[in-house]
């Protein structure tokens, strides 16, 4: 393989930068040539492509965003937007694709690699909701600025005694929510995971104010609901006074943290590895602090798996 490109899809996740940058490096030096391909799959099929050097990917593995942009595009979903794309990669002679996305972002690849294109995929999100890895490029920097905020939401929770609801992302999983919970002694924490019992997190509330707790934290995950209508509830169920913070954005952006550069750097080089070893359809991911590579049409007829163990935890030291 003498020629390869690489995408940023979907969503945006800060150690984006890292991987692209991995990426461009590790085939750099094994004299392969680097494409980016600028706005994900709509770029790809307008041609929106241009060589990438060493120099390109400097100073930017601090940066959170990518420097390759992201786009979601609904053509790119049907044949003919395929067929443009692959015109494209043709045109350009480039002979194999990494991907850094999400799980939409992979049925694309799969689509590509269907039709004779081989595609590897790097999973990059803040959720942490993709099979076969145990975390997603992006989470622990998402994480870190959760618990950040939740830090200085409490200071004024105790201050001002009253009772916090931080709504945080993740789509339908549970991890940002559950791990920025545990690292912040949430007294609840709601996860689209497992159902929740209203009555208990009340419980939980009364029995905290009681013994003399300042402040209480409730993270809610956004896959359960609407953090203002609980917020509502609790404040008509208890009389205690209570805020909602929806942390939105904040939690997408920012440099990210030394865990997800050497992560994305890791997955960004591997994915490299896979195409010179002539592999395709395959997604890279981290188990047990080992890389390894799986089918990526595995990967999407899988569920990403919550550890119960440690919802079990948090469970028991919120007492
Ligand atoms: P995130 O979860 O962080 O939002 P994602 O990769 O899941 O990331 P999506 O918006 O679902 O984000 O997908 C990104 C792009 O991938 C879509 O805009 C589309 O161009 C392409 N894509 C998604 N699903 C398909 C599909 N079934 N076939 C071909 N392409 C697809």
């Amino acid at each position: 393989m003498k020629k390869i490109g690489v995408l940023t899809s979907g969503g945006d996740a800060p150690g984006m930068n890292a991987a692209i940058r991995a990426v461009v490096r590790k085939a750099i030096f094994h004299g392969i040539e680097v494409y980016g391909i600028y706005n994900g799959y709509q770029g790809l099929m307008e041609g929106n492509i241009e060589k990438l050097e060493i120099g390109s990917v400097g100073d930017i593995i601090q940066r959170g965003g990518t420097m390759l942009y992201s786009a979601r595009s609904e053509k790119f979903k049907t044949e003919e937007g395929q067929k443009v794309a692959i015109e494209q990669l043709n045109k350009f002679g480039i002979e194999g694709l990494i991907v850094i996305g999400g799980d939409g972002s992979f049925q694309g690849a799969v689509k590509l690699t269907e039709k004779g294109y081989p595609c590897i995929g790097v999973p990059g999100t803040i959720d942490n909701d993709i099979p076969g890895t145990d975390f997603t490029i992006g989470f622990d920097t998402a994480l870190n600025t959760i618990i950040d905020a939740i830090d200085k939401i409490r200071d004024t929770a105790t201050s001002h005694e009253r009772t916090y609801v931080i709504e945080v992302m993740g789509r339908d999983a549970g991890d940002l929510a559950l791990w920025a919970g545990l690292a912040d002694g949430a007294e609840s924490i709601l996860i689209p995971e497992k159902p929740h019992d209203f009555d208990m997190v009340i419980d939980r509330l009364k029995r905290g104010h009681e013994r003399g707790k300042k402040h209480s934290i409730i993270v809610l995950a956004e896959g359960v609901g609407k953090g203002m209508d609980l917020g509502e509830k609790i404040q008509e169920s208890t009389a205690m006074e209570t805020r909602v913070t929806v942390l939105g954005h904040i939690q997408r952006g920012g440099r990210p943290t030394g865990q997800d550069r050497v992560l994305a750097s890791r997955l960004g080089a591997k994915a490299v590895d896979l195409l010179m070893e002539g592999k395709a359809g395959r997604m890279v991911g981290i188990q047990n602090n080992e890389l390894v590579d799986h089918e990526i049409t595995q990967v999407l007829t899988h569920k990403h798996e919550l550890d119960m163990n440690m919802v079990n935890l948090a469970n028991e030291l919120s007492i």
